[in-house]
């Protein structure tokens, strides 16, 4: 059975009960819900390969074969020699302290990303955060996801940095704070030059919890120029933040990388 055709099984069951069917039979596993064990006993189909991959979404090679990140700048997560501060770094320091990227945005991960994105493949989010988990060296107070502009929000239906955020702050055991929120909507940053970007979103953030005295992951699906994130560190600065790392699946790499 297809990640999509168990989805669509998977609600049918949540939805029997209201069609007079049967309760369910007392499960066989004390503790272990009915689709706990529905989901063992249909095997995953890898989401790029198809090939049976157990519980996860991607089979094992599929999973080795995802586009990582070698040594990197800690700043701006590009790469860089024995993950030593890069020199556009050293010159002009990001807003942030440190910034964590999962993967390198590259295939097959973008096409992951985009479905994720786009066409509500929320059910990657855990892949996601479960990789960003495994790169947290220092844990912040909070984590705190990018907000989305509210009208892109109402559009999609979902923020895709709050999805990852979710399952990454519970990995870690750490608290989820909904410490931002867009001052305006601003518009789609692709297509638009880096100066336009970082005109385009300055201000566009103000801190709507308190975050004086914290230490702040912030996160989001992709870096590339940087500019949102720029601005969403620079209100959590501006409102008292004592340290502001980036946390992000993925990392747009230079086009010479
Ligand atoms: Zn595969
Ligand atoms: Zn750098």
């Amino acid at each position: 059975m297809s990640n999509v055709w168990r989805v669509k099984f998977d609600n049918w069951r949540s939805l029997a009960p209201r069609f007079g069917t049967r309760p369910a039979a007392a499960s066989p596993r004390p503790g272990v819900s009915p689709r706990a064990l529905l989901h063992d006993a249909l095997p995953q189909l890898c989401a790029l390969c198809s090939a049976p991959c157990g519980r996860r979404l991607l089979c094992a090679a599929c999973e080795r074969a995802l586009p990582r990140l070698g040594p990197a700048c800690p700043h701006c997560a590009l790469p860089a020699i024995a993950g030593d501060p890069c020199p556009q770094c050293l010159r002009r320091p990001p807003p942030w302290t440190q910034a964590l990227a999962a993967f390198a945005y590259a295939y097959p991960l973008d096409r992951l990303l985009h479905a994720f994105k786009y066409r509500g493949a929320l059910a990657y989010a855990p892949l996601f955060a479960e990789a960003l988990a495994r790169q947290v060296r220092d844990r912040p107070d909070a984590v705190v996801a990018v907000p989305l502009a509210a009208r892109r929000q109402r559009e999609r239906g979902y923020n895709q940095a709050l999805e990852i955020a979710r399952p990454l702050a519970h990995d870690l055991g750490l608290p989820l704070h909904t410490a931002l929120a867009r001052t305006r909507d601003t518009q789609p940053l692709a297509g638009l030059s880096w100066r336009l970007r970082g005109a385009s979103v300055r201000g566009a953030f103000v801190a709507v919890a308190p975050v004086r005295g914290l230490s702040v992951a912030l996160v989001d699906d992709v870096l590339t120029t940087g500019a949102t994130l720029r601005a969403a560190t620079l209100a959590l600065l501006a409102a008292g933040a004592t340290r502001v790392d980036v946390w992000v699946v993925a990392r747009t790499l230079p086009p010479s990388s």
